[in-house]
């Protein structure tokens, strides 16, 4: 029930003069609807987006779904790692990992059903400044470290010409010995390279991030939430379903897959990742409309890698949950595990991403224990007893992290990579959201509720 609740609200949030109830029966009672006829929709990607479209739709009991996925797994970029040899806790995240902030948020709403979360707000930093590890508490003398927490700050506010995160920094004269810290800072929230992104985009999108608080899971995972929340649209997915071509000439849609196999449908809803789209993955037939691909232009999706460490002995200062390690691997959220063994997590993304990104994971841990062993003696070094590495742009049908505003950029982009064509092919997935939660799971929900809104009306 509480699901349900908080899906309507969020719908509501998104048209707030009419109710989601009445769009719903006004379409669906539509003269144009031919009752006859049951409707056939398709969704492409299983990710968040696809799949609560399809538990949406489901709810109206005449349509005949059908979620096309190309990978072996539902989820996308919500993927857990769960190995009890790794961690006792079962919730290593290897995508999206927190929940941002409560208001608004319908994904914040579905974990908290299945599981009292950590509200991960107190969060005790240390960082690795001049070779060595130094608590927050015993920076405040340090007058280069205050002042890129101010600059960072007053980035959050800027309101002049667009620039780059990073043109930003440098007109800010930001300290070189702490340059990392803002750099780490800003690229944990936006998800790409700082010398791509907006900042007066970044500022309406991935930054407010910074400004919420971060829940996370302790003994449970986001991918078994998942399966549990949407268990009831699971058997529409058809796994290793890889869309290749997207035929909208006439009344239907033909999708072809892989295989060269056509499925046809009255409507579909595409909510594959923006890179997908952008590297011309799918062939679509007419092309894309010109205003969409120039829209895409302006949007940009990074490389991103997960570095996961199972970390026997601390070496941080105690109560430390977030690491700024100052090298490549940049900021590890540190958690124990209920064996007592700490679970360190960054996530690199960009520039820094695709220089790692032709390294094997095991030479990515292996620099990592050596910077450790460098920098804190051999104990620290050895204290790394596993590690994962994850590379997401090395995932085919994800190719990236996910997506941000290049300078220049404004919320219209947006807009036009949402608008459907024809009233036949209609886009959902993260960065279609033009609400500011672009690149979050929250964010993707709600552009799943705008296109069932969307398709409904269509009929
Ligand atoms: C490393 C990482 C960390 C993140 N951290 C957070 C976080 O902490 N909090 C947060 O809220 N968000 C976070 N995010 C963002 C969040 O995960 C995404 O915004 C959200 O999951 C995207 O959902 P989606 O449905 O739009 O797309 P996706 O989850 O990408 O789903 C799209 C699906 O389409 C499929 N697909 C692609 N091509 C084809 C094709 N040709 N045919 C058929 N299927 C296809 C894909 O396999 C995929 O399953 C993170 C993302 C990443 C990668």
């Amino acid at each position: 029930m509480n699901s349900r609740r908080s899906f309507i609200k969020n719908i509501a949030f998104a048209l707030p003069a009419i109710s989601l109830a009445e769009i719903l029966l006004s379409t669906s009672c539509s003269k144009s609807v031919d009752h006859s006829h049951i409707k056939r929709i398709g969704i492409i990607g299983a990710g968040i987006s696809g799949l609560q479209a399809a538990y949406l739709l489901k709810q109206y009991n005449k349509f005949e779904i059908e979620i096309l996925e190309a990978s072996d797994v539902i989820g996308g970029r919500i993927q857990s790692f769960t190995n009890s040899n790794f961690s006792s806790n079962n919730n290593i995240e290897l995508g999206a990992q927190v929940a941002y902030g409560q208001q608004n948020n319908a994904w914040y709403d579905i974990i908290r059903k299945y599981q009292p979360v950590n509200l991960d707000s107190k969060k005790e930093k240390a960082y690795v400044i001049d070779e060595t590890i130094k608590a927050e508490s015993a920076l405040s003398g340090d007058a280069d470290f205050m002042k890129v927490n101010s600059i960072f700050n007053s980035s959050l506010n800027y309101a002049s010409n667009d620039v780059s995160i990073e043109q930003f920094m440098v007109n800010n004269n930001v300290p070189e010995r702490v340059k990392f810290i803002y750099r780490n800072n800003m690229e944990a929230n936006v998800g790409g390279s700082i010398d791509r992104v907006s900042l007066l985009m970044a500022k309406e999108e991935g930054l407010k991030n910074s400004q919420e608080s971060h829940y996370r899971l302790t003994t449970t995972n986001f991918s078994d939430i998942l399966t549990k929340e949407y268990s009831s649209v699971l058997t529409k997915v058809k796994t290793n379903t890889v869309v290749r071509e997207i035929e909208y000439v006439g009344d239907v849609v033909r999708v072809k897959d892989q295989n060269g196999v056509t499925r046809t449908y009255d409507k579909l809803i595409v909510t594959v990742p923006i890179s997908i789209l952008k590297d011309g993955d799918i062939k679509f037939t007419p092309a894309l409309p010109s205003a969409k691909k120039e829209a895409m232009d302006m949007i940009g999706m990074d490389a991103g890698i997960r570095i996961i460490l199972k970390v026997k002995n601390k070496f941080w200062p105690d109560d430390t949950t977030v690491l700024y390690s100052g090298g490549d691997a940049g900021v590890f959220n540190i958690e124990k595990d209920s064996n007592g063994a700490y679970i360190l997590s960054s996530l690199v993304v960009g520039k820094t991403a695709e220089k790692m990104n032709n390294r094997s994971a095991t030479n990515i841990a292996n620099d990592i224990q050596a910077d450790f062993t460098a920098l804190f003696g051999a104990a620290a070094g050895q204290s790394i007893v596993d590690s994962k590495v994850v590379f997401w742009s090395d995932m085919p049908y994800i190719k990236g992290t996910y997506s941000y505003q290049k300078v220049g950029g404004s919320m219209n982009n947006r807009v036009e990579l949402s608008k459907a064509i024809n009233n036949k092919i209609f886009f959902a997935g993260e960065a279609t959201n033009a609400n500011g939660k672009s690149g979050s799971i929250h964010g993707a929900m709600e552009t799943a509720n705008r296109v069932t809104t969307e398709v409904l009306a269509s009929l």
